[in-house]
């Protein structure tokens, strides 16, 4: 536990937390709802201690400078397929943070075994969390015509289940990137396992992309889309998944996955 006292480093973490979210929605990395968000995972991995909080910087940083990289581009190519943007809201946060920051706020919370396994699993779903952003935003503008995990047909590059060679090499390197991370931050033991659990989380997010995620189908533009309501204002019809299960729902059980990963490689 931090030397100094819970309240100040509770205060603290409220600052740094707050003060980060505040940048991020300034340069419209986060929306409103998405900084609101921020500030409670970045105050929670804070009070775990520092370390937590800079290794979810690190995966927050890298991953919005990766939306920025040919972001006219993304923004041309996942035009009417996809609902979100480069701006995170609250339900993206919360999906690829919450695991993480949950597991880490138990780990230091508890001892012994658990408090191990905990820290294993936050750290699986981080590396989960990071593979997958990283491979989606270098997949969607340099993947090329990507095919589908499950089919593999090709599909429009950003469609959800759609991998290329570009976005898988982003997906080893981001659970890579955040293994090493949490090992020169003395937080982790395990390189391969961790990068293992970011591999087994993003994959297992493309799979589940492609086949219960729900995919919608715009009668007027004669196109795929992620949208309940397309970007030419009609309303759009389901074509196949499960109408409850939208990217963000497939992200969290990706980060879930991750953790489950790394908790097991242990025993
Ligand atoms: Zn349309």
């Amino acid at each position: 536990m931090p030397s100094v006292s819970l309240p100040v480093h509770l205060l603290a973490a409220v600052l740094v937390a707050t003060s980060i979210a505040a940048i991020a929605w300034r340069a419209h990395s986060l929306s409103g709802s998405g900084a609101f968000a921020a500030i409670i995972v970045g105050t929670a991995a804070m009070t775990s201690g520092w370390r937590w909080g800079a290794l979810l910087v690190l995966f927050f940083i890298t991953s919005s400078l990766l939306s920025r990289v040919r972001r006219a581009r993304r923004e041309d190519v996942t035009c009417g397929i996809i609902a979100k943007g480069g701006t995170r809201d609250a339900a993206q946060v919360l999906a690829n943070g919450a695991v993480y920051a949950l597991c880490a706020v138990l780990s230091v919370t508890l001892e012994g075994l658990a408090s191990q396994q905990l820290a294993l699993a936050a750290l699986g779903a981080l590396a989960a969390a990071t593979a997958d952003t990283w491979a989606t935003e270098v997949g969607t503008v340099f993947g090329g015509m990507p095919r589908s995990i499950a089919t593999w047909r090709t599909l429009p590059a950003g469609t959800s289940g759609a991998i290329s060679l570009h976005g898988t090499v982003a997906m080893v390197a981001g659970a890579t990137f955040i293994a090493l991370s949490a090992a020169a931050l003395g937080l982790a033991t395990s390189v391969p396992l961790l990068v293992i659990a970011g591999i087994g989380g993003a994959l297992a997010d493309s799979l589940l992309g492609a086949t219960v995620q729900e995919r919608r189908w715009c009668a007027t533009c004669e196109r795929n889309t992620e949208c309940r309501i397309h970007d030419c204002g009609a309303a759009t019809v389901l074509v196949g998944g499960c109408v409850w299960v939208n990217n963000d729902g497939v992200n969290l059980v990706a980060t879930v996955l991750g953790a489950a990963i790394a908790m097991l490689g242990t025993t």
